[in-house]
């Protein structure tokens, strides 16, 4: 630990409150902790350069039939292929070099297509439309994560799931020793909490089937943001227009009275 300034009340990368403060520094490293979805994250200033990382992830390559590294992708893949339809549209997302799991879920049946910043960074996959998106260990790499998570949203059929897997935070992790906080690449630790967070934010479910893996489920029916505000604007004019007649009527009313003949009573 080395001295610092603590900085209160910046704005989280993940969920967008003012509600992160000092969580912790190791060595040159800094990281806020939100309060509000309990996300942490090292500060943007000292993340590593780009080609630093890609050099890292070139370490990364994957053989397809590493059986020791399909078994550790079968605790996305066995929960999350329980829950797709047949032949689905996925979209594997930060793939890195050597995509196993899009391999493994091609040998179930799906159609998959790949994402990766560095690899297979063709941006006309990002407009598609999936029944499922997979992104294991890379969460955990976002520099822009409320932007991933919105564009996850938007690539989402009705009904899709979203499945990531990443080393969550908890409690009896020893933060400065946590060999996943040790990779220079690492710039956010979610909690649990945070996936659960972060689902309500865009009315997903969330499961954690097995540790370390999250699937969210966009819902079949959608009430968009937009729709939702027109909703609601809908709903105050509808108000606002009744009150207005009745007040119409009864002024009417109250006219006709007082124009009306009066009747004298007899005397
Ligand atoms: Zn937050
Ligand atoms: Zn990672």
């Amino acid at each position: 630990m080395h001295s610092h300034s603590p900085r209160l009340n910046g704005r989280c990368i993940v969920c967008g409150a003012f509600s992160t403060s000092f969580f912790a520094g190791v060595k040159d490293r800094d990281h806020q902790r939100c309060s509000a979805c309990q996300a942490t994250f090292l500060d943007p200033a000292q993340r590593v350069p780009p080609d630093e990382e890609y050099a890292r992830y070139c370490q990364h390559r994957n053989h397809p039939e590493d059986k020791r590294y399909r078994r550790f992708l079968s605790k996305l893949s066995d929960p999350l292929l329980k829950r797709l339809p047949p032949s689905a549209d996925g979209l594997d997302y930060g793939c890195g070099p050597g995509p196993v799991l899009a391999c493994m879920l091609r040998e179930a049946g799906h159609r998959m297509r790949l994402f990766d910043p560095f690899f297979y960074p063709d941006p006309k996959t990002l407009d598609g439309c999936y029944d499922f998106i997979t992104c294991t260990e890379t969460i955990e790499h976002f520099h822009r994560p409320a932007e991933e998570f919105t564009r996850f949203d938007t690539m989402l059929r009705p009904g899709g799931w979203l499945a990531v897997m990443t080393c969550f935070l908890s409690d009896d992790v020893h933060f400065a020793s946590w060999h996943y906080r040790r990779d220079p690449t690492h710039a956010i630790f979610y909690r649990e909490a945070t996936m659960a967070h972060i689902a309500r934010r865009f009315g997903w479910t969330c499961e954690i089937p097995v540790k370390d893996v999250a699937l969210m489920q966009k819902p079949l029916h959608t009430e968009s943001m937009y729709e939702s505000i027109r909703h609601r604007k809908n709903l105050r004019e509808d108000v606002t227009k009744r009150i207005e007649s009745k007040r119409r009527a009864w002024q009417k009313h109250a006219l006709r009275k007082l124009l009306a003949p009066r009747v004298q009573p007899f005397s």
